[in-house]
């Protein structure tokens, strides 16, 4: 079965986990560190810190920032339920936003623009399949509304800039990321005051570490804010720092199969009416997935069943936030028409640097006999 995602593994990884465990310190120490150290200096930034998964990161930004209670959070629906409940985490209200169309499935500014009210303290962009976001126009959104820029990078580890919009960023290495540590997270912040809040949220908002007790050679810490247990260990640390040193070559080997796909794709396209390859304005992405919109008139369920029969896994990205259970029994009146055109005909194809060239070709080739397929049956 060719996978949507899988991660790139070998020897590195697995000598950098014996050299943890034979050193005997499992828990948070030098090599997270060295991790925070290496992962800031890939994204231009002096600092960071390393977090248990992305969610974790995302919830430490927003109570680092002061974000709380009271306050609504912009947010595209259009993105894993994550970004949201770290929002209702930290006791802020999400705001759902629509995404600008289905050719650029990002945060739609004049949605979000629409959406702004009093309370609104932040927006937080997500940067869907790795597209970023073009960066000015929210800088203006920021200064305008007078409210604070976060990201969800989760999708694009890696691209310069992301990072450096606004007040902070999370990232995720989750199995099925970019990169991965197969569970951790970092966060990114502007203010260096801030990272270290959440630093010290991180670990039971503690003055002080097991390291640095150890180190001072005193027992002694106090805890003057309610903090978390979200720390990484040592033996993600160490395989996110051989991650991180062939992220590029990962990089390279993304941005080359999504340009095969999107040459084939483009063919198909003009063969078939409806059939769409999202392209975000800014044209930088991190190749996270391949999503494509379908047309409109095709059964998805019968593609993706056609597929798997070629041995081909697809997956759907996402089904909306607003239109999930938990959150329509929040809020049930919540309408966002392109999300959810977006999400009705959305197909994620395999995309991972394993891939050969020629998977590429079977994935566009099965499509094909999908799409003639279905004429058939019409
Ligand atoms: C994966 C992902 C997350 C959650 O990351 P974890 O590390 O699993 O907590 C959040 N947001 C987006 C957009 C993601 O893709």
């Amino acid at each position: 079965m060719l996978l949507v995602a899988e991660p790139v593994l070998g020897a590195e990884e697995r000598d950098a986990v014996v050299e943890v465990l034979q050193g005997g310190w499992l828990t948070q120490g030098a090599r997270v560190r060295a991790f925070e150290l290496a992962f800031a200096e890939r994204h231009g930034a002096r600092d960071a810190v390393a977090l248990a998964n992305c969610t974790a990161a995302l919830h430490l930004m927003l109570k680092a920032l002061g974000i709380g209670p009271g306050d609504e959070v912009l947010v595209p629906s259009l993105t894993f339920a994550a970004t949201v409940n770290s929002i209702l985490y930290a006791g802020a209200e999400p705001v759902l936003v629509d995404v600008e169309s289905l050719d650029s499935p990002l945060i739609s500014i004049d949605d979000a623009a629409s959406k702004v009210t009093a309370r609104t303290r932040a927006v937080m962009l997500m940067h869907f399949a790795g597209h970023m976001a073009a960066p000015s126009p929210w800088q203006d959104f920021a200064r305008r509304f007078n409210v604070m820029l976060l990201e969800d990078s989760a999708h694009a580890i890696g691209v310069a800039g992301v990072g450096s919009y606004g007040e902070a960023a999370a990232f995720s290495f989750y199995g099925n990321k970019n990169m991965t540590t197969a569970e951790g997270g970092m966060i990114l912040m502007r203010d260096p005051e801030l990272l270290a809040r959440a630093r010290q949220m991180r670990s039971h908002g503690m003055t002080h570490s097991v390291q640095q007790r150890l180190v001072a050679r005193s027992p002694h810490y106090d805890v003057d804010m309610l903090g978390f247990n979200y720390r990484m260990d040592e033996i993600r640390a160490a395989i996110g720092l051989v991650q991180l040193s062939r992220l590029d070559q990962m990089a390279g080997r993304r941005a080359a199969l999504v340009a095969l796909y999107k040459e084939r794709l483009q063919a198909l396209a003009s063969r078939h009416d409806g059939l769409i390859v999202p392209r975000p304005k800014s044209r930088i992405s991190a190749d996270h997935i391949m999503p494509i919109v379908l047309p409109a008139r095709l059964d998805r369920d019968r593609v993706i069943a056609h597929l798997h029969a070629g041995g081909v896994q697809t997956t759907i990205h996402y089904p909306p936030v607003h239109t999930l259970s938990y959150y329509r029994a929040r809020d049930g009146a919540v309408r966002l028409p392109v999300t959810e055109e977006f999400h009705r005909r959305e197909l994620t194809l395999p995309l991972h640097p394993k891939m050969e060239d020629a998977d590429v070709l079977r994935v566009v080739d099965l499509l094909e006999s999908a799409f003639e397929e279905s004429h058939a049956l019409t």
